[in-house]
């Protein structure tokens, strides 16, 4: 019997009754298994769980009705919150929502976030193209740039901060913005160079770059470049920015990039992983 509740509650925060959801285009279900082309995964799954996959692939489908088709096969509320979560996890779950279900979306988000509770953040996953990074990287850093043109003029109208340290500001996010994108785009790229495909994955503030097994000295390659492209364009842009401080801000921004080559982070923890095979 197809339940009252709303896809929202269903979906653990990530769908709403009206979206217009799909199977991302390098998933294919091959039987009872998902395999997942970019990273060259297999996944097996349950026969429900394979059925319900199946039916987001054949089409793009009404969130509530591929909810309501789950729970009509014999699939409990946790079953089908434990699918969703696993299709979204991997970056398969490729939403259409118009503006008016995003600001509800944002509403209901903001209301769980007051009173305490925390819903699943959705995994975007796009083809790692200049589009995609750019996508992606907005997404990631989307509540920091929303807020900002608003918090700069309202400081710069009441006088906390002069026009200079504004025009200061404004230059420092695009650096980071703009550098961010170069940085995806050092690892893609050199992915590439090593024909393989790669996806951008991106969930809440963490990005990366997701692809299938390399040889050990592309991998390297690889994690190196990302920070190095990142590196340089933060130096690069000290020559488009002529203004006081930004020359400093540059280059610590530059050091910033270089610092993910540290083992903790996600690109130097991949680097000296490699370093550390035989
Ligand atoms: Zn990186």
């Amino acid at each position: 019997m197809p339940a009252l509740t709303s896809a929202f509650q269903l979906s653990g925060g990530i769908l709403l009754d009206d979206d217009c959801i799909s199977l991302y285009r390098d998933l294919v279900l091959t039987g009872q298994a998902l395999e997942d082309r970019t990273v060259s995964a297999r996944h097996e799954l349950h026969p429900l769980a394979a059925k319900a996959i199946a039916n987001l692939a054949s089409e793009p489908v009404r969130a509530k009705t591929w909810i309501d088709g789950m729970l009509g096969s014999g699939m409990t509320e946790s079953n089908v919150l434990e699918v969703i979560r696993f299709v979204n996890q991997i970056g398969g779950l490729v939403v259409r929502r118009g503006l008016r279900s995003t600001l509800d979306m944002a509403v209901r988000q903001i209301t769980l976030a007051k009173l305490g509770g925390r819903g699943t953040a959705r995994v975007y996953r796009a083809p790692a193209g200049v589009r995609g990074i750019a996508s992606a990287v907005g997404r990631a850093s989307a509540p920091l740039f929303a807020t900002a043109p608003v918090t700069l003029s309202l400081a710069n109208v009441a006088h906390v901060i002069s026009l200079q340290q504004t025009e200061l500001a404004v230059a420092v996010l695009v650096t980071l913005l703009l550098s961010m994108v170069a940085h995806e785009l050092g690892h893609v790229l050199t992915i590439k160079h090593f024909r393989c495909d790669a996806c951008v994955i991106q969930r809440g503030l963490r990005l990366g770059i997701i692809h299938r097994k390399m040889k050990r000295r592309e991998e390297l390659m690889t994690s190196l470049m990302g920070p190095m492209v990142g590196a340089v364009s933060c130096l690069a842009m000290t020559a488009v920015f002529h203004m006081n401080g930004f020359a400093e801000f540059g280059l610590a921004a530059a050091i910033l990039h270089l610092l993910s080559l540290l083992p903790w982070y996600g690109d130097g923890r991949a680097l000296f992983n490699n370093l550390m095979k035989s």
